[in-house]
């Protein structure tokens, strides 16, 4: 342990290696398309220059962030032949096209705006540019609606100079495996497909690949699953765990029947209780709506949180916790495999993907490293370089 890491008040713990095997078994599950990386928002708060890094490693090409600014931040840090597809799109702002080009970003475009700007520029230049298109089928989000495909289709400039590398959309229900939405927009994607008979083809995001091969196209797109988050609803979690989170205990104290904790006065012990204090609170990400059903683990035992998550402290009862755990200074785990990312955001209310992006900047990260893949990984071998938060 270093000696940053001894004196942080909450440690964030991310397994590049984790996520490196991730990737590769998405990869064997779908042998014959190519898997991609959603690395957006910071990939999922976890560090995209690192994970994306680890994620080239393991002999990933293929990059998806939402934004132009991620993508400019992203392309020194991946091998020359890593494509990064911009999901947004070109931003509106003059230039910005001109700026997908210097950094060699890939925009998905996304309606016949963005279409025509991306044409207009390859005109301009006298040169072909690569794009993905995307289009709606039944999430009505981005994309071209069937309607303005065959615009596009139909006008005879429509797709000139540009250099169509997939024709992509996105399923809004692929995590409920026997939601009738799915076959429905695999249906309309393979309508919309037929009329790009040349173009390879791109639908599954993590949850998509585990509805089947007739889902896998040429391109997938996972990023939760490589995070460690349950691709399937209500099944049992396939992939490896990547995050783990632990908070320092402030302070402790034992309270009396009748007294109040917190903020709001919203809890009032029954009965004499144990309380610990943690450094760590909804500034870190780690979400007020905790404050009703949230626990933590202190050592085996379960100690619920207790009364309201203030911004940079919450309180728990640690009545039935080991003593010996139970000291200032000691750590106490907030996600771990007793408690997953998917269980906390169960207690939160809300979906792993929110409580990975909320995650603070006032942790100190850990990054354990997968060895580099071409000097063969020994088993448990992985060593934490350890960056500041
Ligand atoms: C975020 C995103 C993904 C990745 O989705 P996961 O559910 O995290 O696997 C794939 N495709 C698109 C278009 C996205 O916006």
């Amino acid at each position: 342990m270093s000696e940053r890491e001894a004196q942080a008040g909450a440690v964030l713990t991310i397994d590049l290696g984790a996520i490196a095997d991730n990737y590769r078994r998405l990869q064997r599950h779908a042998p014959k398309a190519v898997c991609g990386a959603a690395v957006k928002a910071d990939a999922y708060g976890l560090g995209a220059e690192q994970v994306a890094a680890a994620l080239a490693n393991a002999g990933c090409r293929h990059f998806f962030v939402a934004h132009l600014e991620e993508g400019i931040r992203l392309r020194p840090r991946l091998p020359s032949d890593a494509e990064i597809y911009i999901l947004h799109g070109q931003p509106h702002h003059i230039g910005a096209d001109m700026e997908c080009v210097r950094h060699r970003l890939v925009p998905v475009l996304n309606s016949a705006v963005q279409i025509a700007g991306w044409r207009a520029l390859a005109r301009r230049l006298n040169i072909a540019l690569p794009a993905i298109v995307q289009v709606d089928s039944g999430m009505s989000r981005l994309g071209l609606s069937a309607c303005e495909t065959t615009a596009v289709l139909d006008d005879p400039d429509g797709l000139r100079g540009l250099e169509l590398r997939y024709l992509m959309s996105h399923l809004a229900c692929a995590d409920q495996q026997d939601h009738p939405m799915n076959e429905a927009q695999l249906a309309a994607f393979e309508a919309m497909r037929a009329r790009f008979p040349a173009c390879k083809a791109s639908l599954a995001n993590s949850s998509g690949i585990f509805l089947g091969p007739r889902y896998h196209f040429d391109l997938l797109r996972p990023g939760a699953a490589l995070y460690g988050i349950a691709p399937v609803a209500g099944a049992a979690n396939p992939m490896k765990p990547v995050v783990s989170l632990q908070a320092r205990i402030i302070q402790t104290r034992s309270i009396e029947a009748g007294d109040a904790v917190g903020y709001g006065a919203a809890y009032q012990a029954g009965s004499a209780r144990r309380l610990a204090t943690l450094s760590v609170g909804y500034a870190d990400g780690w979400l007020r709506s905790l404050g009703k059903r949230g626990a933590v683990m202190v050592g085996r035992v379960r100690a619920p949180i207790v009364g309201r998550i203030s911004m940079d402290t919450c309180t728990i009862d640690v009545t039935d916790a080991d003593p010996a755990h139970v000291r200032p200074g000691a750590l106490v785990d907030l996600v771990s495999p007793a408690q997953t990312v998917d269980d906390v955001a169960d207690a939160a209310g809300t979906i792993a993907y929110e409580i990975l992006t909320s995650l603070g900047q006032r942790y100190h990260r850990r990054y354990l490293a997968a060895e580099p893949l071409h000097t063969r990984r020994p088993a448990e071998a992985s060593h934490a370089i350890e960056f500041n938060a």
